[in-house]
């Protein structure tokens, strides 16, 4: 390796999310915090995105049904 032109790297750099989770990691970084992982990720945990996509239905359906009332009084 060439010197000083490489960062400093930790081997055990220690990752910590918001939601508690902690990761033992190679960084060139000693401390990581980060918003979602992959323990607090709806995409890993499925619930979250399930009744995402149930409210998104509710809200599209009452729309279709306002603009259909909205067509039929004219
Ligand atoms: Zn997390």
């Amino acid at each position: 390796m060439k010197k000083d032109i490489h960062p400093k790297f930790y081997d055990k750099s220690e990752t910590t999310c918001a939601c508690g989770a902690k990761y033992t990691i190679g960084s060139t970084k000693e401390a990581i915090a980060v918003e979602i992982c992959a323990v607090c990720h709806p995409f890993y945990t499925g619930n979250d995105k399930v009744l995402d996509t149930a409210g998104r239905v509710e809200k599209f359906k009452a729309r279709k049904e306002a603009g259909t009332k909205k067509k039929s009084a004219k």
